[in-house]
């Protein structure tokens, strides 16, 4: 249980003028939600998350006040607010020019993101396609814009996520003037992951 804020969401809450609250399950099984309370906004994350996640939920709700959306949200005010909740987690200011950075080193620059967001930022930043990977399978396989990859993972990318498993550590391959990175990641240790990028070397 994770029922009081993290410094980072005490100070984010602080500065967006939101008020935090916490409990778990929350209903329909959503990760945070927001209210308008008697004094401003209050937002509700589920104690039970990891703190990445919480993090995520906090920067997503505050995205959707941003932006001025109502309570009826549609598919396309989630995707907005994703986007915007992403860049408020990692402002452009901070994380531009650490964008090069290997995932394990941005992780110790921003330990309040997840693996996962960090790699999807990254990819904003630098042309190549994301490929997660859980227990060896794919999870998903996001391209960033102008950036033209195969949908499945080709058999060199095969090749380094299996080694990335078996030895339970970072690998990187140059081919073709493409250079292949996979990260390790053993956060949940029954569900070892691997975040794949294809990028020009
Ligand atoms: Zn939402």
């Amino acid at each position: 249980m994770n029922d009081t804020p993290t410094t980072w969401a005490h100070d984010f809450a602080a500065k967006h003028g939101l008020s935090l609250r916490y409990d778990t399950p929350l209903p329909h099984e959503v990760s945070g939600y927001k209210y308008d309370g008697p004094e401003g906004p209050v937002v509700v994350l589920d104690s039970a998350l990891p703190p990445e996640r919480q993090h995520f939920a906090l920067a997503h709700e505050a995205a959707h006040i941003v932006l001025g959306h109502t309570d009826e949200l549609d598919d396309n005010e989630e995707r907005e607010a994703n986007q915007l909740a992403s860049e408020l987690l990692l402002p452009h200011e901070e994380f531009s020019t650490e964008a090069w950075r290997t995932l394990h080193e941005l992780k110790e620059l921003f330990p309040h993101v997840s693996f996962e967001a960090l790699a999807r930022r990254r990819l904003a930043y630098i042309p190549g396609v994301l490929t997660v990977v859980d227990n060896g399978r794919v999870r998903y396989r996001l391209p960033s814009d102008d950036f033209s990859a195969p949908p499945r993972p080709t058999e060199p990318e095969w090749e380094i996520i299996r080694k990335a498993y078996d030895e339970a550590s970072d690998q990187q391959l140059d081919m073709e003037g493409l250079r292949l990175t996979a990260t390790y990641v053993a956060t949940n240790p029954e569900m070892p992951r691997v975040l794949l990028f294809v990028e020009e070397g």
